[in-house]
């Protein structure tokens, strides 16, 4: 997936802010955030959302919470509460097609989860 955004960062190809990597899991800031703490959580290897997990796509993502939980601490939400969540087709609001998970945190984000 040469022309997918997030292959490009995870390649490093473009930059990012990045908070955390392992051998399959990388965190950066999301560039237009929308919370004091937004963080992109993302499999290394290419899919287009939660409907199109391979097994090792799955088993990697199967470590992404407490990846998201750590980073909560590092971040400073973790006391205050945190959201993780991945938007998944045209309805959800997603707007790119390579998986991943936004951490989002440090204001009161409200209890309505849609318009
Ligand atoms: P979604 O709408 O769920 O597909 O989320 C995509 C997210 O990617 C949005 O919150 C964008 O702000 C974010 N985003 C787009 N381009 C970049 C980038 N180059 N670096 C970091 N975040 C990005």
């Amino acid at each position: 997936m040469s022309e997918c955004l997030f292959c490009k960062i995870a390649r490093k190809e473009i930059p990012a802010a990045l908070v955390y990597e392992d051998d399959s899991l990388l965190a950066f800031k999301d560039i237009a955030p929308q919370a004091p703490v937004h963080l992109l959580i993302i499999p290394k290897a290419h899919c287009e959302g939660l409907a199109d997990m391979t097994p090792e796509i799955a088993a990697a993502v199967g470590g992404l919470p407490r990846v998201a939980a750590r980073l909560a601490q590092e971040q400073g939400v973790a006391a205050s509460g945190w959201r993780l969540l991945s938007n998944c087709g045209p309805d959800s609001g997603q707007s790119v097609y390579h998986l991943h998970f936004h951490l989002l945190g440090g204001k009161p984000l409200g209890g309505r989860l849609c318009l």
